[in-house]
Formats: C-alpha cells, structure tokens, sequence
C-alpha cells in the first residue's frame, strides 16, 4: 500500500511549521473555526502573538471556545489577538511595529462550514488583503492560500489570486502551488515565500 500525498490543509501547516520559530508574530486572514489559528497559536507558543480575522462573530466564539480548550488541556499557546474586521484591514489593524516582521500569514477562503454559505470571502478585499500580507511578512516569512474553486463564486476568486501571484516579481518572492488534478473542484494551496 502506497501512502497517498499531505492533504491540502495539512501540506499549508507542513510549510508554516518549517519557518516559524517560537516566538514569532503571525496571522491568520479568515479565523473561520480556528483549526488554523490554533495550529498558529502551536507554532508560535509562549512568547509570540497570533493576530486572527473574520467578519463574523460566530467564527471567532468558535475559535475562543477551541483555545480555551487547548489550554485548559495544558497546550502552551502565543497570544491570540481575535479581531472582528476584514483582513483587507489587515495593514492598519496590525500594530506598526510588527511591519515586516510576521513570519507566517494563513488564509482559507470560502464560507464557513455551517454558517451562512452566502457569507463568503470575496476577490476584491482578498486581493487588498494579500497584497497587505506580502508587505506585512519577514523576509524567509511564508503566506498560505487555501483556495475554494468549486462553490458560486469561488472559481472567480480562484482566477483572481492565481492571477495576481502571477506577477509577484520574483525578486521580491516565490509562489508555489499544491493541488490535485483529479479533483478539479476539490480546494488547492498556493504558498509564497517573501525573499
Ligand atoms: N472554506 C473553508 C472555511 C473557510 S472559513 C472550509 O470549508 O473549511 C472562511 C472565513 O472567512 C469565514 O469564517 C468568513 O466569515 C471569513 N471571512 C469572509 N470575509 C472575510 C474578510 N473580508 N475578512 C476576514 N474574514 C472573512
């Protein structure tokens, strides 16, 4: 038996784990659960910060429910800074002193699983947002995007990023992407490393 591939989600993790050293500030765009942002928290320990976003309140009492949980199980987590505002408010919300020293940026797009399907991330304020994190990230800092081309509306968000990755420069990072051509629908991971 042959051991099939990292999904999409935990190939995002493996290339966040190799960079962030402990201590280190780091941001996850769309909190959603909190699946990421605790991973965030993991990685970034005692010490450092986690700046976590979403539009909804929803999302972010599921993700204090999840923290909480993790540290009342004895899990050694960074602070979590849980903001209700639009990643595209990302470069403002974010204290200027952190400016160029975020070691990881984690964004999932889409909806979020049983809530409103109609409440989905949207290409324009995506596109600010990632053009904030890229500014935002150290160099060596790395930036995740799961990206959901298979409900209405997601296949136009999809074309949006790859197009806007297509012209990073790549003086200033490098853009790799993970997706599994079989499943067309299924969501995929493109993943920037700044210089
Ligand atoms: N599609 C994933 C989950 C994505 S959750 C899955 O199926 O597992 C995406 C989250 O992004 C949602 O909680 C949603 O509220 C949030 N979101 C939508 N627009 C946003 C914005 N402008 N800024 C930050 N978060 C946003």
């Amino acid at each position: 038996m042959s051991a099939g591939f990292l999904s999409v989600l935990s190939q995002a993790q493996r290339y966040i784990t190799e960079r962030v050293r402990g201590g280190e500030p780091v941001i996850d765009a769309t909190t959603g659960n909190g699946v990421d942002t605790l991973f965030l928290a993991k990685q970034s320990g005692p010490g450092g910060t986690v700046f976590a976003f979403d539009v909804q309140a929803e999302a972010l009492e599921r993700t204090r429910a999840r923290l909480a949980n993790a540290a009342s199980a004895g899990e050694r987590l960074a602070q979590v800074e849980l903001l209700l505002a639009g990643h595209e408010e990302m470069s403002t919300r974010v204290p200027s002193e952190y400016h160029g020293r975020i070691a990881a940026i984690m964004f999932n797009l889409g909806y979020l699983p049983g809530a409103d399907e109609k409440l989905t991330t949207q290409p324009d304020t995506t596109l600010i947002a990632l053009v904030s994190a890229l500014m935002l990230l150290r160099g060596g800092g790395v930036l995740t995007i799961v990206i959901y081309p298979g409900h209405e509306g997601g296949d136009a968000e999809a074309a949006a990023v790859e197009q806007w990755v297509s012209t990073i420069p790549p003086t200033i990072a490098q853009c790799v992407m993970y997706r599994f051509p079989q499943k067309t629908a299924s969501p995929y991971l493109i993943a920037i490393v700044k210089k």
